[in-house]
């Protein structure tokens, strides 16, 4: 198969460069050359997976093996899967055209619960069965990393391994491992037995689930020499580890469509909500200087116009002005705009802010994440209401005139009080602009407040809380909107029946599996774009099968044991019910710089 064989297709559907490839940047080999091939795919659209700097990494990375070939592949919107269908042709990959059914692994990134219909879809699209039991070969292997497999009990079934933790090393020792094991003509068996030997590699096929009567877990047992708890991969040293040199340039309008420099992983904060922040500890910092390389050798190959300076909360990259200093030396005459896109507001210096007004301006986004400082508390964001508006009349007096807040609904302990709060401070943020003396002359002020439902998520302090019902996070918005009485003000909330079932699937079972393979069987795909969502689908096969989403959102008992108890993330359960006590009794933990919590990954600094 290749390119001349779908090319037909191209003007039946819309945005044919989503498939077309050849895009500058893509990497091409000839296969002859190659041992293995590798079929990279994104669960969800072409312009959201080519925003994603993760693949970009293992893409570089992979394709810098002589030995391997990796191409991207993305979740064909619905028009091009009904012709694929109608017409009998597999799913490809982008750079070759070749049909991935043929390649050694296919490996999908899990960043949101809401892609997991597009992973089904995108196997059977490519003529394989969706279980792993009934794909009997080594070639192609299907395996799966990213935020997700931190819980990836509702795609057990479907997945040969997962990568637990970051992918660089873990998934090169797994491509040598396979690299001998087909010199050698293994067997599936053999190889998942040798795999599930590395650290971080976890196969599910090899853990024997039970249930009590009651529904919860009775055991989870390791079968075959499998360890009983398989540890997540960290890069211990980000300077030295693998960072891409060039990006695939795409030739349509992507989401996110620039130069990104990672400038460090982890997040000294602690906020107990914020899965990314605990998944990903400890920190791990760049050197400026290898930022600044990076980002320079990025923009002289792409011609990107713009970096984004991107980690968890890059306020707190220790080393900010000096990576500042560095970029704008040559971004400023090349007229490269440099972003930061997450921003503690209370580390937004003014000589800061000016000098990133040195370059072109982006909008202020600031996450206060609850209205009210009692809140804030229970939840760590250790920010107070005079952080957001001193930051703000800063920010307006140096030329800003729209804000973005985001909060959350939901949140463990909250009252009416709380939410009436989330109104109030952005009216504040509202007054502050126009109490502010040097505001700019003659604009408005924009105030959106983005409103999120807070989703229990596994590996935080809050992973045992019930998550709200459907009634009560719609009575919520309702009173949110009702307290908002500026028209400088919009709110935008999310869709509540996509927050029910991304916490159904984040914190589900085994058992869920059979869920998500009905709702694809029915037609479920891209379930976290609301215009393909349908929540009276998903709720039919929930009815069909027995299974209630209600009993998935209950609070948990710190006794019971949880679908993602034999994964080890460094973070200890002590640690996590430590921290949901002092939730509880509205205790802020400081940061890790401040003091360390002593949550169980171990930081040399930190000795713990
Ligand atoms: S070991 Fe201490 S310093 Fe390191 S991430 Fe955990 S709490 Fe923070």
């Amino acid at each position: 198969m290749s390119f001349c064989d779908f090319e037909h297709l191209l003007p039946r559907v819309q945005k044919p460069g989503r498939y077309t490839g050849g895009e500058p940047g893509s990497i091409m080999k000839d296969p002859a050359q190659v041992l293995l091939r590798y079929a990279f795919c994104f669960p969800d659209s072409y312009e959201v997976g080519m925003s994603h700097l993760g693949m970009k990494i293992l893409y570089g990375l992979a394709n810098a093996r002589a030995d391997c070939w990796c191409e991207r592949v993305f979740a064909p919107w619905t028009d091009m899967e009904s012709l694929l269908r109608q017409e009998g042709l597999p799913l490809w990959a982008l750079e070759s055209g070749d049909p991935i059914k043929t390649f050694d692994v296919i490996g999908f990134t899990l960043q949101y619960e809401m892609s997991y219909t597009n992973v089904l879809n995108m196997l059977d699209l490519a003529g394989l069965p969706v279980r792993s039991a009934n794909r009997q070969s080594l070639a192609p292997l299907v395996i799966a990393g990213g935020p997700c497999a931190c819980n990836p009990e509702p795609l057990a079934p479907f997945i040969d391994l997962f990568v637990l933790g970051e992918g660089e090393e873990a998934s090169s020792e797994l491509l040598d491992l396979l690299a001998a094991h087909k010199r050698l003509g293994s067997g599936k068996a053999d190889f998942l037995r040798a795999a599930a030997q590395l650290e971080g590699i976890y196969v599910p096929a090899f853990y024997d689930v039970s249930y009590k009567e009651n529904g919860a877990l009775a055991s989870i047992t390791p079968l075959h020499g499998a360890p009983a708890r398989v540890r997540k991969r960290v890069v211990q040293n980000l300077d030295q580890s693998y960072f891409p040199e060039n990006f695939v340039v795409p030739l349509l309008e992507v989401v996110h469509d620039r130069t990104v420099a990672e400038l460090f992983r982890g997040c000294i904060r602690g906020c107990r909500f914020c899965q990314a922040g605990f998944l990903n500890r400890p920190v791990r910092e760049k050197a400026p200087a290898t930022v600044n390389n990076q980002c320079r050798a990025l923009c002289d190959r792409t011609g990107y116009e713009e970096i984004s300076l991107c980690s968890l909360s890059t306020s707190d990259y220790t080393q900010l002005p000096a990576l500042l200093d560095g970029l704008l030396e040559w971004t400023v005459e090349q007229k490269i705009n440099v972003s930061v896109p997450s921003l503690r507001v209370d580390r937004f210096p003014k000589e800061m802010m000016e000098r990133l007004a040195l370059v072109r301006r982006s909008g202020l986004t600031f996450a206060p994440e609850a209205g009210t400082q009692r809140l804030r508390d229970v939840i760590n964001k250790n920010i107070t209401e005079e952080n957001v508006l001193s930051t703000a009349q800063q920010a307006f007096e140096g030329g800003w005139t729209s804000v973005k807040l985001y909060f959350m609904l939901g949140l463990p302990t909250e009252t009416e009080e709380d939410i009436a709060g989330i109104a109030a401070l952005a009216q504040a943020v509202v007054d502050t602009f126009y109490r502010s003396p040097g505001k700019p002359k003659g604009k408005g002020v924009q105030v959106s407040v983005s409103v999120a439902s807070f989703v229990p998520k596994p590996f935080t302090p809050f992973q045992w809380e019930a998550m709200d019902g459907r009634d009560d996070i719609l009575r919520k918005q309702q009173l949110l909107r009702a307290g908002v009485r500026s028209k400088k003000i919009s709110v935008r909330t999310h869709d509540c029946a996509t927050s029910l079932l991304e916490g159904v699937l984040a914190r589900g079972d085994r058992r869920l599996a059979e869920v998500i393979e009905a709702a694809w069987r029915a037609g479920a795909r891209f379930d976290g774009w609301d215009e393909q969502f349908d929540p009276a689908l998903w709720q039919s096969c929930f009815e069909g099968l027995g299974l209630v989403p209600a009993w998935y959102l209950r609070r948990r008992d710190p006794s019971e044991i949880l679908p993602w108890d034999h994964l080890d993330y460094g973070v200890t359960k002590a640690f996590l019910l430590r921290e949901r006590e002092r939730a509880y009794a509205g205790q802020t933990t400081p940061h890790c710089r401040e003091h360390c919590g002593g949550c169980g990954i171990g930081c040399p600094a930190a000795g713990a």
